[in-house]
């Protein structure tokens, strides 16, 4: 404030003496002449000596008053007030310099390009809440495969002569140490980033290269995960164009060899149909037996539109692989979708200018995924009723009090409350209650939604891209609250680390009791386990085999990784 007052007075006490080279100055002194000043020399000199030490004091004072303003400024910020916001900043800006880009090693440190995919090691700017490390194990595991990704991928020799024997129709190896498994893009966008992250953990406990089929738009959404290599399957692969008709009644699938009895070593790939409405023989595949007579195949070819991990742990060939890999066995997809799935710049923008202007600022952030599974469009009263009873039962938002203006509240907490949902109905509802009365906490509560896109629109680029930056969106609150059934919301969930509150899918249209429930995990729920065990070769609860593989909390029959320390 002083700091104007006092530059101000010592431009015009100085002026005469600034007066060399300066133009106003000039003048100055031209207008001097002009009215005829005389003084002698000796004045002259001392008032030069003069005007020379106040200057110097006047101006040093100034630059040590501004040192000490800038340097309270920054410090004195942790005290709250208006200098909290300078600390925000330092913090902020120190977390930028000492943080870990690489998210305690799951990430490769190098091999990138960091322009062309800004999201990779920028997550955590803007993700505070995921205190969990990945496991030494999994981190040399993940540099390994990445090793064998580039060694054996697209443009590398190995693939070329493994592309060649596909081609021939023969069977016989080539290389040991090079098998593939193509991953066939399908389904909503949830599912595909769900079955995509099955698919790789398969690779990894297999050692097989993952290739993926771009489908529309694999590669507008998300980066490249490997170093120095690409996932994307080549345009001239020689089963590109039959990978969107393989099906359940296709002879080349694993179910059908084994009901045909058709050995599985004659043939040059094997198709695995592990779609929801498999069969069956299909769902051998999680057996130990199957996984042996699988394992030589050079090329496998998948189909899938679930999350099919819980099944995995239930296999013993892969148990001692997956406890190291996984100490907190809830902690599957929290890793490997970090480490998957990087949106591309266009996906980030809509990100992180999303982000800024509408969460950043809030002291917590509220997420609420709204995905209604009804014939008709709606809107639908006993959505918005049970969303309203979730979150205020559950504490997640204040309740509105019936006068029209509340008492003024000292530094009143802000909450940013992001809706996502097809439809705009049920945001704008709590939008307005919020508008129209005040909260009985004195809260604060601003709520928003991205984006209402109707009906779902799986073939275009612009709506998928708006789909993956609203979960990645949702991935950013505090607390979470999800529609159960939903991959939409486990994606959610996985990325953010965030044991989501699930709004059970209502029946009848009337509101569950209770509406919603804490989560025991944040790993999504496998819609369609099989019920079999392998060892004892008949049917089984496969809910109750081992502690960490339970029964869902928002499908009964479906089958989620929770961490026995969970309960
Ligand atoms: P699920 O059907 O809920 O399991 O989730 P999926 O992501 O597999 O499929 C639903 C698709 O519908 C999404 O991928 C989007 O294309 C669209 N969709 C559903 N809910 C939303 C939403 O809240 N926002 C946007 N932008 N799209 C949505």
């Amino acid at each position: 404030m002083d700091m104007k007052r006092i530059r101000r007075h010592a431009y015009t006490s100085s002026d005469p003496l600034k007066g060399e080279g300066d133009g106003e100055a000039l003048s100055f002194s031209s207008h001097g002449k002009k009215h005829g000043f005389q003084i002698s020399i000796p004045v002259f000199v001392l008032l030069v000596c003069f005007i020379g030490v106040t200057l110097f004091v006047v101006t040093s004072g100034v630059h040590r008053s501004e040192s000490v303003v800038t340097i309270a400024g920054a410090t004195s910020g942790g005290g709250g007030g208006a200098g909290g916001d300078t600390k925000t900043v330092s913090e902020f800006r120190n977390s930028f310099t000492n943080r870990d880009k690489t998210l305690g090693g799951l990430l490769a440190a190098s091999g990138f390009d960091d322009q062309s995919c800004l999201s990779r090691y920028r997550t955590e700017l803007y993700r505070r809440n995921t205190p969990h490390r990945p496991s030494r194990h999994l981190v040399q595991r993940l540099r390994s495969h990445e090793s064998l990704q580039k060694r054996c991928g697209p443009g590398t020799d190995p693939y070329q002569k493994a592309v060649e024997q596909l081609r021939s129709g023969q069977s016989s190896k080539i290389d040991q140490n090079c098998n593939y498994l193509v991953w066939i893009s399908y389904s909503g966008l949830g599912n595909r980033i769900l079955t995509a992250a099955s698919a790789f953990l398969y690779s990894l406990l297999t050692n097989r290269v993952l290739l993926v089929d771009r489908g529309k738009d694999m590669d507008d959404l998300f980066c490249e995960p490997f170093p120095e290599t690409s996932w994307l399957l080549p345009l001239d692969f020689p089963l590109k164009d039959k990978l969107a008709n393989f099906s359940v009644t296709s002879d080349e699938s694993y179910g059908n060899m084994i009901k045909n009895k058709v050995g599985v070593e004659k043939e040059n790939f094997i198709y695995l149909h592990l779609d929801h409405g498999y069969n069956d023989n299909d769902k051998l595949f999680f057996c130990e037996e199957d996984q042996r007579t699988i394992q030589n195949a050079t090329w496998l070819i998948l189909r899938s539109d679930v999350y099919f991990v819980p099944s995995l742990f239930l296999n013993s060939l892969f148990e001692d692989d997956l406890n190291q890999l996984f100490p907190e066995k809830d902690m599957v997809f929290h890793h490997l979708g970090r480490y998957l799935f990087h949106p591309t710049n266009a996906v980030w923008g809509l990100i992180t200018r999303y982000y800024d202007s509408y969460m950043a600022k809030a002291d917590e952030r509220v997420g609420i995924q709204v995905r209604v599974f009804e014939v008709e469009s709606g809107p639908f009263q006993h959505v918005l009723d049970q969303i309203i009873s979730c979150t205020q039962i559950e504490g997640l938002l204040p309740q509105t009090v019936s006068h029209e203006i509340a008492p003024p509240a000292t530094n009143p907490k802000t909450k940013a409350v992001l809706f996502t949902s097809l439809s705009l109905d049920y945001y704008e509802h709590i939008r307005n209650m919020y508008w129209e009365k005040p909260t009985s906490s004195g809260e604060i509560v601003s709520v928003f939604q991205p984006s209402y896109e109707g009906y779902q629109q799986s073939g275009k680029k612009r709506h998928n891209r708006k789909a993956w930056a609203e979960m990645y969106l949702l991935s950013l609150t505090d607390k979470l609250v999800t529609s159960g059934w939903s991959t939409f919301g486990y994606v959610a969930q996985g990325l953010g680390g965030l044991k989501p509150w699930i709004m059970f899918r209502p029946e009848n249209r009337t509101v569950p009791n209770p509406p919603c429930r804490r989560d025991v995990s944040m790993e999504p729920c496998f819609h369609s386990p099989p019920f079999y065990d392998c060892k004892k070769k008949q049917g089984a609860d496969t809910g109750n085999l081992v502690p960490h593989v339970r029964h869902c909390n928002d499908i009964s029959w479906g089958l989620k990784i929770v961490d026995q320390n969970g309960f």
